[in-house]
C-alpha cells in the first residue's frame, strides 16, 4: 500500500511517495517558488532530476508530481489509483484537533479557522489539500497537525500569564509546534528502552534551523519550549527564542517600526543569525577554528539555552528516563549535543564521547552505559509519521 504525503506551504509543495509495506521512501521531493516567473521542481528516487519551469498554481505544481510519479520511464506507481490515501501536514491545528483526522468539509472549515493562528502556513496547507481533493477525487485524506501532540498540556503550562479575555477571545495561549517530530522520537526512544511509551518521562530536543524541546510524561505532552507561535523557547537559526516581551515595543520606538516589523526581524534575523551572520552550525564551527568570537558567543548562548529547559523540564518531570536528539543540528552536531549537557555527571546525565563522535544514524545511546539518564538520537521522519497515522487513522491494513 502506497501513501502520498503533502506538506504544502504559500509557494511550495513538498512530497513523499512511501510503501507502507516496507516503509521505503519511493520518491520525494519539493516545488518551490510557486507563482513566481520560474519555477522548480525536484524529484528524487535512485537518481535525482530538477526541473525549472513556471507553476502558476499549486494545482500545476501538482500534476508535475502526478505526471513523474506514474511517468513510463522515471515513475515509481502505474497509475495514480495505486495510491491509497493523503496525508497532510498542517501547522496548526488550534484547540480544534486533538488528533489527525480525516478531512472532510468541517476539518476544511477548522483549517481555515485555524488561520490566524498560522497566517503563514494555514493558507498553503489548505490550497494544498483543495489541490490534492481535486486531483484525487475519491482518495481519503488524512490531516496531521504539528500542534496535536501538545495538546496533551495542562493550563498551567499553556496559558501566559497576560488577561484571560485574550485566551478567550483570541486563542492566545502556547500550542508547541513539530508534535509529529517530538512523538515520533519519543515512541523510538521508548522502543529503544524497551519500555512501554507510557510508562516513559522523555526531553525530546528538535534542533533543526527551527528547534523546539518538549517534556514527555507518561508518553504524553506536558510541557513544550514553543508558543502561540514558533518565535518562542529556545534559541534557533534566525529566531530569537524567549525574549523579554517588552523588547518588541522598544525595538519599534526606537526604530520607528511597527509592531509587524519587529516581529519580522525577530523571525529571520535574530536567533544565530542575529548574533553572529550565520544560521549553519556548519559555518559557526568553522568560524570558531578560525577564532571568531562572535560566532563562539552564538553557540553559547544556544546551548546554555537548550540546558536551561533540559533542567526546568527536569524538574517538572520528576524523573527523566532519556532526553532524545533530533533534526539537522540534534543529529549532526556532536559538539552542541556535548556542550548542552556537560557537567550534569551529578544528575546522572554523562555522554559517553566516543559513541556521540560516532553515532552511526541508527537509533542508540550516546550515554555512558551506567548513566541514569539515557541520552540518545534518533534520526527524526515527520513523513513516516504523518503516513502511519494516515493509515491508522483510515483504518487501512
Ligand atoms: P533542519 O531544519 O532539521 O533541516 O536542520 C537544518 C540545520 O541543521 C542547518 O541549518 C544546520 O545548522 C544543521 N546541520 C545540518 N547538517 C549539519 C552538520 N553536518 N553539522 C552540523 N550542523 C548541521
Amino acid at each position: 500500500m502506497k501513501v502520498l504525503v503533502i506538506n504544502a506551504g504559500s509557494s511550495s509543495i513538498k512530497y513523499q511517495l512511501l510503501d507502507m509495506t516496507s516503509g521505503d521512501d519511493l520518491a520525494s521531493g519539493i516545488v518551490e517558488r510557486i507563482g513566481e516567473e520560474m519555477g522548480k521542481l525536484t524529484y528524487k528516487t535512485d537518481t535525482k532530476e530538477v526541473i525549472e519551469q513556471p507553476f502558476p498554481t499549486h494545482r500545476e505544481g501538482m500534476v508535475e508530481i502526478i505526471n513523474l510519479l506514474t511517468d513510463d520511464a522515471k515513475g515509481v506507481v502505474k497509475d495514480k489509483s495505486e495510491i491509497a490515501a493523503i496525508g497532510h501536514r498542517v501547522v496548526h491545528g488550534g484547540e480544534l484537533f486533538f488528533e489527525p483526522v480525516e478531512i472532510n468539509e468541517k476539518v476544511l472549515k477548522g483549517i481555515k479557522d485555524c488561520i490566524p493562528l498560522a497566517p503563514l502556513h494555514n493558507p498553503g496547507h489548505v490550497t494544498g489539500i483543495e489541490t490534492a481533493m481535486e486531483l484525487f477525487p475519491g482518495v481519503r485524506q488524512v490531516a496531521v497537525f504539528d500542534t496535536s501532540f501538545h495538546q496533551t498540556m495542562e493550563p498551567k503550562a499553556y496559558m501566559y500569564g497576560i488577561p484571560y479575555e485574550y485566551y478567550e477571545e483570541y486563542g492566545i495561549r502556547k500550542y508547541g509546534m513539530h508534535g509529529t517530530s517530538h512523538k515520533y522520537v519519543a515512541r523510538e526512544t521508548a522502543k529503544l528502552m524497551g519500555k512501554p511509551l507510557e510508562e516513559c518521562n522523555i526531553i525530546t530536543v528538535h534542533l533543526g534551523n527551527g528547534a523546539s524541546i518538549s517534556a514527555v510524561k507518561n508518553g504524553k505532552c506536558y510541557d513544550t519550549s514553543m508558543g502561540l507561535t514558533p518565535l518562542g523557547g529556545i534559541i534557533m537559526g534566525t529566531r530569537c527564542g524567549d525574549i523579554d516581551p517588552a523588547i518588541v515595543g522598544f525595538i519599534a520606538e526606537r526604530k520607528d517600526q511597527s509592531a509587524a516589523e519587529v516581529v519580522s526581524t525577530l523571525t529571520h534575523e535574530s536567533g544565530l543569525k542575529g548574533i553572529c551572520g550565520s544560521n549553519d552550525l556548519r559555518d559557526i564551527h568553522a568560524r570558531i577554528e578560525k577564532g571568531d568570537k562572535r560566532a563562539e558567543l552564538a553557540l553559547d548562548m544556544a546551548c546554555h539555552r537548550v540546558r536551561q529547559f533540559i533542567g526546568s523540564y527536569a524538574f517538572e518531570l520528576g524523573r527523566v528516563d532519556a532526553i532524545v536528539f533530533t533534526a539537522g543540528i540534534g543529529e549532526n552536531d556532536p559538539e552542541y549535543r556535548a556542550r548542552s549537557l556537560s557537567g550534569l555527571e551529578n544528575f546522572g546525565i554523562t555522554i559517553n564521547q566516543e559513541k556521540n563522535l560516532n553515532w552511526d544514524r541508527t537509533p542508540s545511546y550516546i550515554s555512558d552505559d551506567d548513566a541514569d539518564v539515557k541520552v540518545a538520537i534518533i534520526a527524526t521522519n515527520e513523513e513516516l509519521e504523518i503516513a502511519n497515522d494516515t493509515v491508522a487513522v483510515l483504518g487501512l491494513k
